[in-house]
């Protein structure tokens, strides 16, 4: 049987996708026609972007899974005209690329980097520069992406702690869970990594008071979701010293706007969303393994809980 699979992701990225997806369903033994338009009742499978013009699902009645191309899934969770299974990206080049940004931006703050770079002929103070034993780190989220962050930070030696939805058990990791959980976390993080999905719950949760119960001078590192962070908040405490220095890769309104006060705040710095991209030759291999288990009658990989959002 030959199955349809609707490339819902706009024609730039199908242009990357198509040879890789191709190879990937002959690797997994699957006849595809892989159209970017095709009758919505002959629909096998819709590869999906957030940014794309597919937001009604009702006509796509013979669709048997969405599978998002990108890891959060904040934009297509809520939407009401979606009834079939949705399965986000775990994509281990992505994941590569996110235990990168954070290793470097966290080495940064932990050998003061920047004091470096920018330092002048009167800066000559050698001081003994510390190690990765004598720093702790918390992270929210231990999923796909805090896990594996966690455990590339756990070569260097740092304190890890991290905080999770669910109870975890981790070597290497003092793992927390439930509000108290999060303010043990919160305190302990002398640099924080926020790596948590966007969902009702955790909207805001990086508000005046979390942002007070971090160590003075703590550092923050968002590439999860700008609107984890309430961002008022975040320039009182960054003006106030109770927070040393922001690096943020994800904001509410992307591009951020040019009058944005990130911008030109001396103690923030602005990436523009770059911190893990899906890659894709190793995305369509997961995406093609899905859709062979979807075929084999197997349970799909990581699958969305709509209720709880991620
Ligand atoms: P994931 O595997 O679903 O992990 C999410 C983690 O967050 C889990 O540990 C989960 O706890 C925890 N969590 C969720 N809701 C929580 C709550 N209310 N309280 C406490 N913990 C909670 O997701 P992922 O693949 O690691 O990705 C995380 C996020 O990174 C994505 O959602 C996306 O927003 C962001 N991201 C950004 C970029 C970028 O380039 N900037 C790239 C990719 C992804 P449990 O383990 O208990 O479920």
């Amino acid at each position: 049987m030959t199955l349809t699979v609707l490339f819902a992701a706009g024609k730039q990225l199908f242009n990357s996708y198509q040879a890789p997806l191709e190879q990937a369903f002959h690797m997994h033994g699957l006849k595809v026609h892989l159209l970017m338009d095709a009758p919505p009742e002959q629909v096998d499978y819709i590869i999906y972007a957030p940014s794309s013009a597919l937001q009604d699902f009702t006509p796509y009645t013979a669709c048997k899974a969405v599978l998002n191309l990108w890891a959060g899934v904040e934009k297509i969770v809520g939407n009401p005209t979606l009834t079939q299974p949705l399965c986000r990206m775990v994509d281990p080049a992505l994941t590569q690329g996110m235990v990168e940004y954070v290793c470097g931006h966290v080495l940064r703050y932990h050998l003061g980097m920047d004091a470096h770079i920018h330092a002048r002929p009167g800066d000559w103070q050698p001081v003994e520069p510390p190690l990765a034993q004598e720093r702790s780190i918390g992270i929210l989220g231990l999923g796909a992406l805090g896990l594996a962050v966690a455990q590339a930070l756990g070569r260097f030696g740092f304190e890890l702690h991290g905080w999770a939805r669910s109870p975890k058990s981790v070597p290497g990791i003092t793992c927390h869970h439930g509000p108290k959980g999060l303010e043990t976390c919160l305190s302990r993080a002398q640099v924080l990594v926020t790596l948590l999905p966007l969902t009702q719950d955790t909207e805001n949760l990086l508000d005046a008071r979390a942002l007070q119960r971090l160590p003075k001078g703590a550092a923050l590192i968002n590439p999860g979701r700008g609107g984890l962070v309430d961002d008022s908040a975040l320039i009182a405490a960054l003006d106030s010293g109770q927070l040393g220095h922001a690096t943020l890769d994800v904001f509410r309104t992307e591009p951020l706007p040019a009058d944005h006060p990130f911008w030109a705040h001396p103690r923030v710095t602005v990436t523009p969303h770059i911190a893990a991209t899906t890659r894709p030759n190793t995305a369509a291999q997961v995406i093609a393994e899905n859709i062979a288990r979807g075929e084999h009658g197997q349970p799909l990989l990581h699958l969305v809980d709509r209720p709880r959002g991620y």
